[in-house]
């Protein structure tokens, strides 16, 4: 037993060193699992810790988890084959900025 109780907090302490810089910055924006965005790829609304995140590819052939805002934006996403929702997450905006090459 106690080993495993060893083996727990060693790794947990290698994860917080290897998290603390971007917990510094994302302190508090999101419990759930780690989807890259925190902006719905759909409608640019916040991404809602509930809602399972979509993993996906980008361009790059990286994958990614998807977070989107409600159930149905996340069943929409799932239905998308290409890169287009793994690219907006990435970049973090909607769909529809990303194709305005906004800067
Ligand atoms: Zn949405």
């Amino acid at each position: 037993m106690r080993f495993v109780l060893a083996i727990a907090l060693a790794f947990a302490t290698v994860s917080a060193f290897a998290e603390a810089a971007d917990k510094a910055s994302e302190k508090g924006k999101e419990m759930s699992a780690k989807a890259v965005n925190t902006v719905c790829p759909l409608d640019g609304a916040k991404v809602e810790a509930k809602v399972a995140p979509v993993s996906g590819k980008t361009k790059e052939g990286k994958e990614v988890s998807i977070g989107s805002c409600c159930a149905e934006c996340a069943g929409k996403i799932k239905e998308i084959t290409d890169s287009t929702a793994a690219d907006a997450a990435v970049a973090n905006k909607k769909m529809e900025e990303k194709v305005e090459k906004k800067k």
